[in-house]
């Protein structure tokens, strides 16, 4: 049988793809990507001509049976998402669980994930961590996992599109308090990238006051670390972004 590669790619930075992903994108048989004409950039960029068939959230249940069949013939497919690693709030885990069930194998190559890389600048306990990915659109079921996630003691990590940051910070100032510390990573990997520290109220603040644009990762401290307020080494957010600036 083929092998299942799960490859990951940039977030924003093409020279974060791997010596080992340009490998396997360039000797797979298939690509199956989640938006084919995004990875088509990437592979251009790298003047690889492999072939892709789409795989994404609206038809993996009639893509896997065929994918596995290109399998089991003997073929090598990667996987990739539109950026960072597949299956992280991104489409693959269905396909994994297919080919362990057919008993092909499944090799994973390391590289970026968002909320891993923002985790570490942090400054936040970086483990234990909770990684959650999106919450919900909807309000009230949004509201209720934020209360859930208030009473954990690990670092939350969310993913948030970036329309609905505003949204999603009021609600969590509401449910979590204006005092938890917060960190917002923006844009990892890109020119403007930053990050902003401080209590959730004042991030909320500071970002309905400055058109904050680009993709974010939301952090929040594990409710066993003490309030910003409390805390002698937290830095005011607007003095974290000014020494961006600077
Ligand atoms: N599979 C990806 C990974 O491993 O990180 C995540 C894909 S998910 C559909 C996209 C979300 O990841 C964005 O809405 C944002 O929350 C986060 N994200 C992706 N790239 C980012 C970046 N460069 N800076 C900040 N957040 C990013």
């Amino acid at each position: 049988t083929g092998t299942l590669y799960l490859i990951p790619t940039p977030i924003g930075n093409l020279q974060d793809i791997s010596q080992r992903a340009l490998s396997a994108l360039a000797e797979v048989d298939l690509i199956a990507a989640e938006d084919t004409r995004h990875t088509q950039q990437l592979l251009n960029h790298f003047e690889i001509t492999t072939k892709q068939t789409s795989f994404h959230e609206h038809n993996w249940q009639h893509k896997i049976p065929e994918l596995i069949c290109i399998l089991q013939d003997g073929q090598s497919i990667g996987q990739v998402s539109d950026a960072g690693m597949p299956s992280i709030s991104d489409p693959g885990k269905e396909l994994v669980a297919a080919a362990i069930e057919a008993d092909i194998p499944v090799v994973p190559l390391p590289g970026p994930s968002a909320g891993i890389v923002a985790l570490i600048a942090s400054g936040l306990v970086p483990q234990p961590f909770y990684f959650h990915g999106f919450l919900s659109r909807k309000k009230n079921e949004q509201m209720a996992e934020l209360a859930e996630l208030k009473e954990r003691r690990e670092t939350v990590i969310l993913y948030e599109a970036p329309h609905r940051l505003i949204f999603t910070l009021s609600n969590l100032v509401k449910v979590i308090g204006p005092d938890r510390s917060l960190v917002v990573a923006r844009e990892l990997t890109k020119r403007y990238e930053e990050f902003l520290r401080g209590a959730a109220g004042e991030i909320l603040d500071w970002v309905q006051n400055h058109s904050v644009r680009g993709e974010f990762v939301i952090m929040i401290a594990g409710n066993s670390a003490p309030d910003v307020t409390e805390s002698e080494e937290a830095v005011p957010v607007v003095e974290a972004v000014g020494k961006l600036v600077a």
